[in-house]
């Protein structure tokens, strides 16, 4: 099977290691298109290596320089639409989805749209519209194939048995660098303690939702859109080696499980070459040095962003989004030492708690709700 594959957030980390698998996929596996922010000089590396022909980055400044690069014959566009315009007119077959935050949903909705296969590492965009891109996928055809580790750890144990035996699904989590720490050293970490991640090299972003365990919260809510489940069949578990990347336990009590390397190569592979299998561009685990697999339950109290997770996929309807726009806020006024460590999870809460609950919200009521929550989030932070 031959891929055409665009990528959205090529400069990225999840980007930069679909690179690396494309690459060692070799013919069958052809990049037909790049989309990021700003970082062009990566971007015209990567064209050049790739002899790419679509190219979009978000800001235009970037953009005009981009196509001062000399790039014979790559069409680059620019500005707030263009990532969607590269996924409208690009002759892909499979987008990967791995822009960061909401700002990757309008992309990930047009690739949906067109009915394309999508590797999904973008996970806020189901957080914030899940109930908007689910049933138009089921529309259009567009198979959404699970790229955070969790989750395509789950996607392939499901491939187990049928899914009405499924009892539960088990989502690991590292715990992060604070996982043993005392909530009053937790709540004063600083930027440079919180990223630093035990076991995966990530963007900020996630890194720092990996340390107030915010990402499991918004897993959770991923793993529900993605597999049609309710929150109370979705577990998690602390396992810090992040070795065993989840669970699926059936009506027998059998529990299926995938293990490997954390290396974000493998699960990026495993969507493109899905329902296929090719050899190994990632690391491999190597049984003799592994030592111990160690299991706990999360600590609700030193971590209650998981909580918050939960409460937002029991609220559905505009939940998700009011948790992820308060967040994304939150962790960029974090990094930029705006805000201590434990208020992230303080105005995530008061975000739940203030923001009106819409039941079945459109997608312009949704936008117009992360707006409106990131708005009164800064408001609240300065
Ligand atoms: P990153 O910060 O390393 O990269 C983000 C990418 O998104 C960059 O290419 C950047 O240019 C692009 N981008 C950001 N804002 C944009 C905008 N407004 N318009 C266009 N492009 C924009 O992030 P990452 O760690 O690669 O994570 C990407 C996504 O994948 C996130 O949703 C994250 O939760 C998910 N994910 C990441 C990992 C990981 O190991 N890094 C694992 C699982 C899931
Ligand atoms: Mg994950």
């Amino acid at each position: 099977m031959q891929r055409r594959l665009l990528i959205l957030g090529s400069t990225g980390s999840i980007g930069e290691s679909a690179l690396d698998v494309a690459a060692a996929l070799g013919p069958s596996c052809r990049v037909v298109g790049l989309g990021a922010r700003r970082r062009w000089r990566e971007m015209a590396e990567q064209i050049r290596r790739f002899a790419v022909h679509d190219a979009a980055l978000s800001e235009d400044d970037a953009a005009e320089s981009l196509r001062g690069a000399s790039l014979n014959g790559t069409r680059i566009r620019g500005g707030s639409r263009a990532l969607v315009e590269l996924v409208e007119q690009t002759d892909a077959d499979f987008v990967l989805s791995a822009i960061v935050g909401a700002a990757g949903l309008p992309a990930t909705l047009a690739a949906v749209e067109r009915g394309l296969t999508i590797g999904l590492a973008n996970k806020e965009s189901l957080v914030v519209a899940g109930s908007i891109l689910m049933p138009l996928a089921e529309r259009t055809g567009s198979k959404l194939l699970p790229v955070d580790s969790e989750h395509s750890a789950v996607f392939q144990a499901l491939r187990s048995g049928r899914r009405e035996e499924v009892r539960r699904v088990v989502l690991t989590a590292s715990g992060g660098p604070f996982r043993s720490w005392e909530r009053s050293r937790i709540e004063h970490a600083t930027v440079a303690e919180a990223l630093k991640h035990p076991t995966w090299q990530m963007g900020p972003k996630i890194t720092i939702d990996s340390a107030t365990m915010m990402n499991k919260a918004l897993e959770v809510i991923e793993a529900c859109w993605l597999f049609q489940l309710p929150p109370e069949q979705v577990e998690v578990v602390v396992h810090p080696e992040s070795i065993v990347h989840s669970m699926v336990e059936f009506c027998d009590g059998s529990i299926i499980a995938q293990l490997g390397a954390p290396d974000m190569r493998t699960p990026i592979q495993y969507a493109l070459t899905y329902p296929l299998r090719a050899d190994a561009c990632g690391e491999r685990l190597n049984w003799s040095e592994l030592r111990q697999l160690n299991f706990s339950a999360p600590d609700l109290e030193r971590f209650p962003c998981l909580s918050l997770g939960y409460e937002a996929a029991r609220r559905g309807g505009n939940a998700g989004a009011v948790l992820n726009a308060s967040n994304e806020v939150a962790v960029e006024a974090f990094l930029e030492g705006r805000i201590r460590f434990g208020d992230i999870h303080r105005l995530a809460a008061r975000s739940l708690q203030t923001q009106p609950l819409q039941r079945d919200p459109t997608l312009d009521e949704l936008l117009a709700c992360d707006a409106r929550v990131r708005q009164e989030v800064r408001q609240w932070i300065c």
